[in-house]
């Protein structure tokens, strides 16, 4: 550990502190700021990087572009950089293919150089008192070769993404190899597929529809069953007039909402990103099954209104009891994918030892959390305040204006610290 104490450490290197290091870096801050990210390098969802999945936001709504349209970060800068701003604007669409925007994340990351160290799990977030007060944090992180480094920091964003959800069912069959996330679905799953498999999906979501998909038109003649809790693939509202509650101007009206009303209207618009498909691909798994019928196959099924009530893991296959519309049967599986969502709890991240100084685990409008008195680091947190700040918070929407909103408070918890200490 050297001595040296980071004005900010972000932890996590997704689009969320990608933004942030760039709105740094475009204000000329005077914060010294370094983030540390996990991977071998930048890669963004890449268990879930399917070729033909496009994004299912405007490519407008970039890193940059909503707070500078004329910042060297935005998407468009990237494709006059790539030479395919013209065929994209052939392309006539707002929506790039989800590789396309990877490889735009990644590019805008190795635009910032060094701000990002790879390779660095952060395991822990300690304390460091002096005279029984907190004066800065001391961040644990460990690589993929089990080295450990110590570093130290005044201020830290934390923005790791969401953790999967594995339901209590499945929870203790977490190792076995026949039961993945959809987290993990191109890197573990879909590289040891055999031909005539069984497969069963879980879920009702985009991610169940995309895989679903994606092994049902797999050439080694997979089976696959889609298993929904509901009775139908519902499609996701993207409508013009509901689309304006990921505008950034909803941040503050959800966030001045009283806490009841703000639960009503995150419920009344939760059809804009939870449990339901992109129209698109909700007509084309229709006709895919609709044509099964037609040359008389029955390889893959929607086992609607069905839910798994136990797992049980065999010598290389699952045995999922369920309950639906038969009444209870069992299934045998070769795999089974959980398409089951993220959670995202303060507690069950590296900040974890941080709770017992929270005052609550809301973050104040400026993305900051409530410490006791006694201290002193600001601590950031992206993607953790969807109860508070609305349904964009674990999306794309506002990351150009969250990251700005979190550098301007930076700098000024940093400035008002420098004050006092002189
Ligand atoms: C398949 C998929 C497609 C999506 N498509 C869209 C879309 O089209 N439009 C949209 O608006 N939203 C989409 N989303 C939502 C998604 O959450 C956001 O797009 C975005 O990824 C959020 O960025 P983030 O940086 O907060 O989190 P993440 O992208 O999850 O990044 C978090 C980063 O932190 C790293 N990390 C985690 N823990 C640690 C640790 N302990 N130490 C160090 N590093 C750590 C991770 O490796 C990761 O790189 C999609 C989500 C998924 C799963």
């Amino acid at each position: 550990m050297s001595d040296r104490i980071h004005d900010l450490i972000g932890i996590g290197f997704g689009p969320s502190n990608l933004a942030l290091a760039i709105a740094l870096h475009e204000r000329k801050s005077p914060i010294d700021a370094l983030f540390l990210e996990t991977q071998p390098s930048f890669s963004w969802h890449p268990g879930m990087m399917m070729p033909g999945a496009d994004m299912q936001i405007s490519f407008l709504k970039d890193l940059v572009s909503l707070h500078n349209p004329t910042s060297g970060f935005s998407f468009l800068s990237y494709l006059h950089a790539k030479g395919r701003l013209e065929r994209f604007i052939n392309r006539k669409s707002f929506f790039p293919s989800r590789v396309e925007f990877n490889d735009y994340l990644s590019w805008a990351a190795a635009k910032l150089g060094s701000a990002c160290a790879y390779d660095q799990r952060v395991t822990k977030v300690e304390p460091v008192e002096q005279h029984g007060e907190v004066t800065h944090l001391r961040i644990h992180t460990e690589d993929s070769a089990g080295r450990i480094t110590l570093r130290q920091a005044r201020q830290i964003v934390l923005a790791p993404g969401g953790q999967q959800h594995w339901p209590e069912l499945f929870a203790p069959l977490r190792d076995s190899p026949c039961i993945s996330h959809s987290n993990d679905f191109t890197q573990k799953l879909l590289p040891q597929v055999r031909p005539n498999q069984r497969i069963a999906v879980i879920g009702g979501g985009q991610s169940a529809s995309e895989i679903f998909a994606t092994l049902a038109n797999h050439p080694a003649q997979l089976s696959v069953d889609l298993i929904l809790r509901g009775h139908a693939l519902k499609p996701a509202d993207d409508s013009p007039f509901v689309n304006e509650v990921f505008d950034i101007a909803h941040t503050d009206l959800l966030h001045a909402m009283p806490s009841q009303q703000r639960d009503s209207f995150l419920r009344d618009f939760a059809t804009t990103n939870y449990a339901v498909t992109d129209g698109d691909l909700l007509h084309q798994i229709y006709s895919l099954l609709y044509e099964q019928d037609v040359v008389g196959e029955n390889r893959h099924a929607l086992l609607r209104d069905t839910s798994p009530i136990a797992a049980r893991r065999d010598t290389a296959t699952v045995t999922l009891t369920l309950t639906g519309p038969d009444g209870r049967q069992d299934q045998v599986y070769d795999h089974v994918i959980l398409c089951t969502g993220y959670r995202r709890d303060i507690a069950a991240t590296c900040l974890s030892t941080l709770t017992p100084w929270m005052q609550s685990p809301e973050p104040d409008r400026q993305y900051r959390l409530p410490m006791r008195k006694g201290f002193h680091p600001a601590v950031y947190v992206q993607g953790y305040s969807e109860p508070t700040h609305g349904l964009s918070d674990t999306l794309l929407s506002v990351l150009a204006a969250r990251a700005q909103e979190i550098a301007i408070s930076a700098e000024q918890a940093q400035a008002v610290r420098l004050i006092a200490a002189e």
